[in-house]
């Protein structure tokens, strides 16, 4: 699996649709201060669904949006797209490509898709379970990144170890079936209750 592209417009600094092919081997992003470089990375992170408007460097979520020039107006939406290419079937979908997307309107709407259908953040977030990719995944290294790993707690440096091994997903699914032992075992109370009423 590898990132073959990424479509942004009308995310932060690209008012206009601009398509970065990527090929095998290193690619680097140059450009002098204030380009927009970080903002690629940015566009990233969001796209697999950031909900954190100050990861993204920015206070609200609507600071994504283009928010225009002295020569350009304001965009009323922004849209990113990353490809890559699955077929290693790595992500487990049948699609030997598989396209991300997301916008977010100025009103305040948003969505997500997968090759082209609407779905939910959650079907994204278990599309990259145990890859390494997502917006918690370690194949985005931010500035100060290393330095919170290094200082950061165990209990946060044994999150990343989870994901490299592959375990988070077991983790979130045995955390989900606990969620819902406990809501059983809370309405069988609850229908002891009315029981001993009755009797
Ligand atoms: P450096 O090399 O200094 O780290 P960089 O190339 O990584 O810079 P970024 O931080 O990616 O640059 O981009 C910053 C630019 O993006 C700024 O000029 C800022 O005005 C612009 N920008 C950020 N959000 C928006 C927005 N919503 N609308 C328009 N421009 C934006």
């Amino acid at each position: 699996m590898y990132l073959k592209s990424i479509e942004v417009q009308g995310f932060k600094s690209f008012a206009n649709k601009i398509v970065f092919d990527f090929h095998n081997g290193i690619t680097g992003i140059v450009g002098p201060n204030g380009s927009g470089k970080s903002n690629v990375a940015d566009a990233v992170r969001w796209v697999l669904g950031e909900q954190r408007a100050k990861q993204l460097r920015g206070a609200s979520m609507q600071d994504v949006i283009f928010s225009g020039t002295e020569n350009r107006k304001a965009q009323g939406f922004a849209s990113v797209a990353i490809t890559l290419d699955n077929s290693d079937h790595q992500l487990p979908i049948e699609f030997e490509e598989v396209t991300v997307a997301r916008r977010v309107f100025r009103s305040g709407e948003s969505e997500y898709l997968i090759n082209g259908s609407a779905c939910r953040l959650k079907d994204v977030n278990e599309l990259f379970y145990d890859t390494g990719i997502g917006k918690e995944g370690y194949s985005i290294i931010g500035q100060g990144q290393i330095d919170k790993i290094l200082s950061g707690r165990p209990e946060e440096r044994r999150e990343l170890f989870d994901e490299a091994v592959g375990i988070v997903k077991f983790k979130r699914r045995k955390a989900t079936a606990q969620k819902k032992l406990e809501d059983e075992k809370a309405n069988l109370v609850r229908v002891n209750d009315i029981l001993s009423e009755i009797e």
